[in-house]
């Protein structure tokens, strides 16, 4: 189990980075320097990206991730991005050109030289009907299903262009009917029941049941990871209100969304998923071309910066680096560029949420509490929230509510506190349930002069520590 001792950080609660980035590990950060100097540069939390890589390059990069946030004393969120049913063409050689109008044959595992059946890694005519639209190659070549016979799909082509082996396959039109688990899917996810991981994501999903279906396979694998939900389908965001309200996390998957959906549409979908995420409480990313020209030159276009100035403004958790930090040339430099964005977006213009409707429910019991901890902290110009949670759900409950100050959370248990960081504003430190945790913690912290004498700090805890769902008691401390 992991058990991060957290580091006084160097910088006073009142500077503290509350947007969150998560970066992908690949092959241009695939060592223990590298992983460290994204740690240190602002990452809070690391993907690894199941598409790629064998068991036992994920595993070590596990490691290596453990240790660099252990010897740096900050806690890292390790998330387990599954592939899903990302179906791509087979190999064939050379490439096969394409015309409008023109009829191709698929078939899962076939041979194009031979057969004159265009290879495809996944056996696409158990799924697919007459009618539905199928992309390759992120949308650059456009087939329309005419008809599926004996294990080969017939596909017409609505617009010109090349095919090349091994490009990937969308299909916004199929409805995979809660199969998305792909065998390399469930392997994938037994092998990460056994690896020190906070999350899973699950690419492609469709619906709720898709989520409780994986985490009925956590479960039963006696995981602790939590889940998030990749929104990349028109299905995901016709179910989105039903897929965040059982999801533990939600990203907006921006890479597919766009080529499944229509392009002009993810921006109002992003506002809309991190608005649901402050209704229910639940962490939001958005993922994908944040600073997609860093992959290749050390300095962002105009419309990155104000892309990610705009993330912030609109309230979402969470940043994500994928190709930039994964494979780019400037992977440290594209996580020390987002968080000079973050730092100044959050200090310059107060964060206002635009979708109104998605309020938090403030008249259930932890709402409650959450919303009077703020008022009371604003009120007396409090420096910090402190708060005990066991679960972490209490800190999410405060977090989604986007108090425009530091939130630090302490919890006895490190899994919580690695989750915790890929929550907004949240701060978390691990130590034993204690009835003056957070006392103590705020002592330590004074020590440090990240909380200064004469700050007032407003503590949030309960009766019973370490028991979840006992959160009951405020209070207000002047520090000395
Ligand atoms: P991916 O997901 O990088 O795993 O494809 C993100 C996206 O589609 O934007
Ligand atoms: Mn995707």
């Amino acid at each position: 189990m992991v058990n991060t001792t957290r580091k006084a950080p160097k910088v006073p609660a009142t500077r503290f980075k509350r947007t969150k980035i998560i970066a992908t590990v690949g092959p241009a950060t695939d060592n223990y320097k590298s992983i460290t100097e994204l740690i240190k540069a602002g990452a809070n939390g690391l993907r690894l990206n199941f598409s790629h890589g064998t068991h036992e390059w994920h595993g070590e990069k596990i490691d290596l991730i453990r240790k660099a946030s252990a010897a740096y004393g900050k806690p890292v969120a390790i998330i387990q991005d599954l592939q899903g049913p990302k179906i791509r063409l087979g190999d064939f050689d050379g490439m096969i050109n394409v015309q409008t109008g023109q009829e191709f044959k698929f078939g899962f595992k076939s041979n194009y030289e031979k057969d004159n059946i265009v290879p495809l890694q996944y056996d696409l005519a158990k799924k697919v009907q007459r009618g539905e639209r199928m992309y390759i190659n992120d949308g650059r070549l456009r087939f329309i299903i005419s008809t599926v016979k004996d294990s080969v799909v017939y596909a017409k082509a609505d617009n010109d262009g090349i095919m090349l082996k091994r490009k990937g396959i969308n299909l916004p039109d199929t409805d995979f009917k809660g199969d998305i688990f792909t065998k390399k899917d469930r392997e994938d996810i037994v092998f990460g029941s056994t690896q020190d991981i906070d999350y899973v994501a699950l690419s492609f999903v469709q619906s709720a049941e898709d989520i409780e279906n994986l985490k009925r396979r956590l479960h039963a694998l006696g995981s602790h990871a939590k889940v998030i939900a990749k929104i990349e389908t028109q299905a995901a965001v016709d179910n989105i209100e039903e897929i965040t309200k059982v999801s533990d996390a939600v990203m907006v998957a921006r890479g597919d969304l766009a080529t499944e959906t229509l392009p002009e549409s993810v921006p109002i979908t992003q506002r809309k998923i991190i608005g649901l995420g402050h209704r229910y409480a639940k962490p939001t990313i958005v993922a994908t071309q944040m600073l997609a020209t860093m992959a290749d030159a050390p300095e962002p276009t105009r419309a990155e910066v104000s892309d990610i100035a705009t993330a912030v403004l609109v309230g979402a958790d969470c940043l994500m680096l994928s190709d930039e930090t994964a494979s780019g040339k400037f992977p440290i430099e594209s996580v020390k560029v987002m968080k000079r964005v973050i730092t100044y977006t959050q200090k310059n213009a107060p964060l206002r949420a635009v979708f109104g409707e998605h309020k938090p429910d403030d008249h259930d019991m932890q709402g409650a509490i959450s919303n009077a901890v703020i008022r009371l902290a604003e009120s007396v110009y409090a420096a910090a929230i402190v708060v005990e949670t066991k679960s972490g759900e209490t800190a999410k409950q405060i977090a989604c509510r986007r108090p425009e100050l530091p939130l630090i959370a302490v919890t006895s248990d490190g899994r919580v506190a690695n989750q915790l960081a890929i929550v907004y504003g949240t701060k978390s430190y691990v130590r034993p349930d204690d009835k003056f945790a957070a006392t103590k913690l705020t002592n330590w912290l004074r020590k440090y002069d990240v909380l200064n004498k004469g700050d007032i700090i407003v503590t949030c805890s309960g009766k019973y520590p370490g028991v979840v769902g006992t959160t009951d008691t405020i209070k207000v401390r002047l520090l000395d």
